[in-house]
């Protein structure tokens, strides 16, 4: 017994959970066996980085450069979501030890990494135009230096890239920040920029001016390093602080924002199918799917409106039910095949969203 239990502990296992487990896989005095439960473990050992969700006071920086506002709202409030799958961990983990590897590396080079994972945060004004409110909070993986360059410094973060993806990134560090911008086929690209851009802005709160960020990737098949340079330009900013106040205003109204206009965004998506139910749509044509059983009461008050149509209460709710629903979706047009036609526009400065029916059986 004292055998198994001095290699339990060599695998220094923190999870109490798994310690009991591993010890009654072997009988008392036996030798522990060693393949399976290590690969059990492994497993486990991604499964369990992870935090259940919870409310947040404020915007992280790594994602509010999201395609879909609807999730950030999630993440604020603390939605329910999916678990990380193990393989999806796996590929974070992967991530972070190569770009802890090329951290190393740079210092080696003669780049310093100051301050790698300081907190930076960045403050709004409160709602009525008084105060300070914190709108996000970030963790960069440094400011970079080198002698050569005097006392010009940059915001850093790395990224690790799948080889897959790599051939299509520019080799010009300026067009590189411009297509990860215009990635709209990959969500978790388009958040790069947006990220990098929150942290100079937090530093240019504290009256910190640095010359501008670098995005610096690694491939994960073979480690070649390509690099995107982010100046802070206007627009960029404005981008980002108008995103996390649309946010902001979302959770304190308790309105749930539309559907992501990219269903790509949805691929992935922790709250998919959990707390978020984008599926009226069956594909890019924006055809309602009739025989979800989720549509089944927005399909049969379509089918009653032409006939219901007037100022009756009856009608008013049944006109509440369909345009509540519509509303939640992306601006565009949605057929019922032989029952309606419904249009939803985008939201007007006010924020309102018109949506139009079109009852086909009339026409
Ligand atoms: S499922 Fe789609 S619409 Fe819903 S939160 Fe996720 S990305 Fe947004």
């Amino acid at each position: 017994m004292r055998q198994l239990q001095k290699e339990i502990d060599s695998l220094r296992l923190d999870n109490a959970r798994l310690k009991s487990q591993l010890a009654a896989l072997a009988p008392e005095g036996a030798e522990v066996p060693q393949w399976p439960v290590i690969a059990e473990l492994w497993d486990e050992r991604l499964a369990s980085r992870q935090f259940p969700p919870k409310a947040q006071p404020h915007c992280r920086s790594s994602s509010l450069g999201d395609m879909c506002l609807r999730r950030l709202y999630y993440e604020r409030i603390g939605a329910e979501k999916s678990p990380l799958e193990t393989h999806v961990a796996g590929i974070f983990h992967v991530g972070n030890e190569l770009e802890e590897d090329t951290r190393r590396a740079l210092e080696l080079m003669g780049f310093r990494i100051e301050r790698a994972q300081e907190t930076v945060e960045y403050y709004g004004t409160g709602p009525s135009g008084l105060g300070e409110v914190l709108l996000w909070r970030g963790h960069p993986d440094g400011i970079l230096t080198h002698p050569h360059y005097g006392d010009r410094k940059w915001v850093l973060d790395i990224k690790s890239m799948s080889g897959m993806i790599w051939p299509a990134l520019p080799d010009d560090p300026i067009e590189c920040a411009a297509w990860l911008e215009s990635a709209t086929s990959k969500p978790w690209l388009i958040k790069y920029v947006p990220q990098v851009v929150s942290y100079l802005l937090a530093y240019g709160q504290t009256g910190e001016v640095l010359d501008g960020a670098i995005l610096l990737f690694v491939n994960k098949d073979n480690s070649r390093i390509k690099l995107a340079f982010v100046e802070l330009t206007a627009e960029r900013a404005f981008r980002v602080v108008e995103a996390v106040k649309a946010v902001d205003r979302h959770v304190r109204e308790k309105i749930v924002p539309p559907f992501v206009a990219n269903p790509k965004a949805c691929e992935l998506c922790p709250y998919c199918g959990v707390t978020c139910e984008p599926a009226i749509v069956i594909d890019r044509e924006t055809i309602v799917d009739m025989d979800d059983p989720a549509n089944g009461l927005v399909l049969s008050s379509l089918r009653k409106w032409p006939s219901m149509k007037g100022p009756a209460k009856d009608f008013k709710d049944l006109d509440t039910v369909i345009k509540t629903r519509f509303r939640a979706m992306p601006p565009g047009k949605y057929l019922a095949p032989g029952i309606a036609e419904v249009t939803v526009k985008p939201p007007s400065k006010s924020g309102s969203i018109t949506v139009k029916i079109h009852p086909l059986e009339q026409e």
